[in-house]
């Protein structure tokens, strides 16, 4: 929002513009993107091209020039002539630029500026002050958790005149990075939440952690921070304690502090005391839990620190609501797709949300839904917010605008033909009717305020309350975790077969195409299709192909994995008949799994002859599997296996006119074995949540879950389910679950060897598993109907799970049924 025009900005980021049409320069720019696929109005927009260890921005210049965009910033040399009015400002390292931009940008203003860092509750910490502060003063925030080297020049972007306080989170995960995001942000006043282990791989030791983070506060007046940290206190002293900055710390324990808070907690809400300016203050939150209660103290803190302290402040202390930072995907009626983000309604977080939207119905025809309630101290005028939601709209590709509240109501002649107006909620509710939604994707996108979680009631297909919730950012972050063990030449192909190891085929390959993997491989042809059909266009391996479809695997770029000299044959002659030219195919060899794989070096040498001469296929790949991986006591096996590989590929791998990629790591491969990567590795298992080394640990991706259907006491002597195993030998209190063998809630876990999650601890199951129904022992215990129950997740574990029925991951995941229904998460 800047409104610098190119020649200042070179001049701020110390570029050289590199242009034949300098009559061009005069344009303004209003955004600046970093992704080539967010940029909605390609006329005063500004792309820094970021270059990653696996991201290129520069490689999409052509691209974006072709869509209209005229003003880039590089760091790496272009040719200006093929572009012919573009502007390019030349620089060493564009996220420096980027940097430096929003530096200058911040520099304009001179509202307070309260940065918040801290291992944990950064947002929340953000998203509560907000909600305590919004109607007294006018915040700009960072969107969503963006508090990255990228995250945080892009969120303090959005500062303007209208605003008198902005709120910014920074994170780091490297030395030497918070002075880079101190710069930008230049806070006037900072709280630090807490020091816990997180990104701690990259620190020598916490303290050295600690006192990076702290570098964000080098030039505030004010610091917050909790005294019951005692080593963030002594550090905090050893550092800032001689400057003229305020240490403003508070505690909630018997330590003395310049801010004292008594904390009762009750059954379902605390109540906390503080005396202020010689006065006695209370308020009541909704939390009971350690970790919101500290967040609420940062909060708290800085409201009397700032001066915003008063009775309607006070009060929205017992509104506060857990902060639910996610857009849900769900399967809507009539053959809708839902996503769901009802906590806020701001320009930023719509953006976030209908690049969500967009990202999931790439390449599909189905028409866009935005349902919008009015947007939130946009700071703008009616007429502003209108071109701002319209210009969105056109972006974005949205055919329908569902407009809920009273602000948009009022200036609808603003809005074309296809946008809908309703004063309320409950106006629209009550004027509902199911047909009107059919094949669309549906973004439903409000303040907390319009509760739009009554709309996805009615847009919701409805199933049995089971289902299993997959979370994509943890995905993506294992699918980092792993990429970080590996060279950032090394590809990398994730094994999607088996409906992605039970997650769920197409909205898992999506995100996997969105973060650029090299290769999806999947079990048989029919679900290479499948992805085929949903937009995907990353390359697809077939590990199982089949005679009967070769020829729609040549149609749709599906590479089969050859074992055979017989397959390799009749894959040929089906590559002549559809006349095709170095169609990649994958070359299997027995190492010593001795399941599928060539092991003679003639019929591999007579294949990798008569390969190049013919010209219809290519080897694009020679692979082995590894039998025990993840076993120690097999590792010589193990590393007889590669030198098999490398004995039997020498020779295929140097007579192709192609460089032939070679692979054999699997994911405890990757983790234990990382000197044979070669030119890519195959990830599964790890992607899906499990690890073998503490030093990875995959996070938890698929949390498995129900509700409590009834619960009834049964007396001493009874019998619970079929056989009459449960034995009652004193009154217990059953719960039911509708969740049974029928949905891959494995037998084996009958009587006392399955557990459950509910409300904090676990429970047995009591009793044969039905198909359809489990009983669980809840004895001595409050638990209810309607309570949520957890089978797998982050309380019982997938291993723990897979150990109680005697088997492995694998099969608990992959026997989870289709009935089952997935939900995607996503930050
Ligand atoms: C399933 C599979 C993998 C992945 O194994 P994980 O143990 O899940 O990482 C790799 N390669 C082949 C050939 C596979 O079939």
């Amino acid at each position: 929002m800047s409104g610098f025009g190119l020649q200042e900005i070179a001049g701020i980021v110390g570029g050289t513009i590199r242009s034949g049409a300098t009559s061009l320069l005069n344009p303004t720019i209003q955004t600046i993107a970093i992704d080539s696929r967010t940029i909605a109005d390609v006329h005063s927009c500004l792309f820094f091209a970021l270059r990653g260890v696996r991201h290129d921005g520069h490689a999409y210049v052509e691209e974006l020039y072709l869509r209209g965009v005229r003003s880039f910033v590089v760091c790496e040399p272009v040719d200006t002539a093929i572009f012919q009015d573009a502007v390019f400002i030349q620089v060493d390292d564009s996220l420096h630029a980027l940097q430096q931009l929003s530096a200058a940008v911040r520099a304009q203003y001179h509202y307070p500026v309260l940065a918040i860092t801290g291992s944990n509750g950064k947002t929340i910490v953000k998203e509560w002050l907000y909600d305590l502060l919004h109607q007294s003063v006018k915040i700009v925030r960072s969107p969503k958790s963006y508090n990255s080297q990228v995250g945080v020049p892009l969120s303090v972007w959005n500062m303007s005149d209208q605003f008198d306080l902005a709120i910014f989170e920074a994170g780091i995960s490297l030395p030497g990075e918070m002075e880079k995001l101190a710069a930008v942000i230049q806070p006037t006043i900072g709280i630090f939440t807490n020091i816990g282990e997180a990104h701690q791989e990259n620190f020598s030791t916490l303290a050295q952690k600690l006192e990076e983070k702290l570098k964000l506060f080098e030039h505030c007046n004010t610091i917050i921070y909790r005294k019951d940290q005692l080593e963030v206190d002594r550090l905090m002293h050893a550092l800032y304690g001689n400057s003229d900055k305020k240490l403003l710390a508070w505690s909630a324990s018997e330590l003395p502090a310049d801010f004292e808070l008594q904390m009762t907690v009750g059954a379902a809400s605390t109540r906390i005391e503080y005396r202020w300016k010689e006065q006695a203050f209370a308020v009541q939150v909704p939390f009971t839990d350690s970790a919101s209660l500290e967040n609420i103290g940062h909060c708290l803190a800085f409201i009397l620190a700032s001066d915003y302290d008063c009775d309607a402040v006070r009060r929205a202390f017992a509104r506060l609501q857990a902060v639910a930072m996610r857009l849900e995907l769900k399967q809507g009626i009539n053959n809708c797709l839902l996503i769901n983000d009802y906590y806020n309604s701001d320009i930023n977080s719509l953006t976030i949300a209908l690049q969500f939207l967009r990202s999931q119905a790439l390449n599909e025809r189905r028409p866009r839904v935005l349902i919008l309630s009015d947007i939130e101290q946009s700071g703008f005028s009616d007429e502003q917010l209108a071109e701002a939601v319209n210009r969105l709209i056109v972006a974005y590709g949205v055919g329908r605008l569902i407009a809920i509240g009273s602000g948009f109501y009022k200036c609808r002649h603003l809005f074309g033909p296809n946008a809908h107006f309703y004063q309320t909620t409950e106006a629209f509710l009550a004027a509902f009717q199911p047909a009107d939604f059919k094949n669309e994707h549906i973004l439903l996108k409000g303040a907390r305020d319009f509760r739009f979680e009554r709309i996805a009631a009615l847009l919701q297909k409805k199933y049995h309350q089971t289902q299993l919730e997959v979370d994509l950012n943890n995905l993506v972050e294992n699918l980092n975790r792993y990429r970080a063990q590996l060279n950032p030449e090394t590809k990398i192909t994730i094994m999607v077969k088996a409906f992605s190891y039970g997650s769920g085929t197409v909205e898992i390959a999506r995100a996997l195409e969105f973060q650029q993997v090299d290769y999806l491989a999947v079990a048989v042809a029919d679900e290479g299709l499948e992805l085929r059909q949903a937009g995907i266009s990353t390359p697809i391996i077939v590990m199982n192909p089949e005679e009967h479809s070769f020829e729609m695997m040549l149609e749709y770029q599906l590479e089969p994995n050859i074992y055979s000299i017989d397959l390799f044959e009749k894959f040929d002659q089906a590559a002549r008949r559809m006349a095709v030219t170095n169609f990649p195919i994958h070359l299997k060899l027995e190492t010593g799994m001795h399941r599928l794989g060539f092991s003679s070096p003639d019929e591999l040498n007579e294949i990798a002859e008569r390969v190049p001469r013919a010209g219809r296929l290519r080897i694009q790949s020679v692979f082995s599997h590894l039998a025990a991986s993840d076993s120690p006591e097999h590792d010589e096996f193990t590393r007889e296996q590669f030198g098999v590989f490398n004995r039997l590929s020498a020779p295929v791998v140097a007579n192709q006119p192609n460089k032939v990629i070679r692979h054999i790591l699997n994911s405890a491969g990757i983790e234990r074995f990382p000197e044979f990567q070669m030119e890519m590795v195959r990830l599964g298992i790890g992607l899906y949540g499990v690890s073998q080394s503490d030093a990875l640990q995959a996070e938890t991706v698929a949390r498995w879950s129900t509700v409590v259907s009834q619960v009834k006491k049964v007396k001493e002597g009874n019998t619970v389910g079929y056989g009459r195993k449960g034995q009652v030998e004193y009154p217990k209190r059953i719960a039911i679950i509708p969740v049974g063998y029928a949905d891959g809630y494995d037998r084996r876990l009958s009587n006392g060897a399955g557990r459950v999650w509910i409300a904090g601890r676990q429970y047995p199951v009591i009793g044969n598993i039905c198909m359809d129904m489990t009983m669980i022992d809840v004895s001595g215990a409050d638990v209810q109907p309607g309570d949520p129950v957890e089978l797998m997740g982050e309380h019982i574990r997938l291993t723990d799970l897979a150990q109680w029925m005697g088997t492995i991951p694998y099969e608990v995941l992959t026997g989870i049924s289709q009935r089952v229904r997935r939900v995607y998460v996503q930050e």
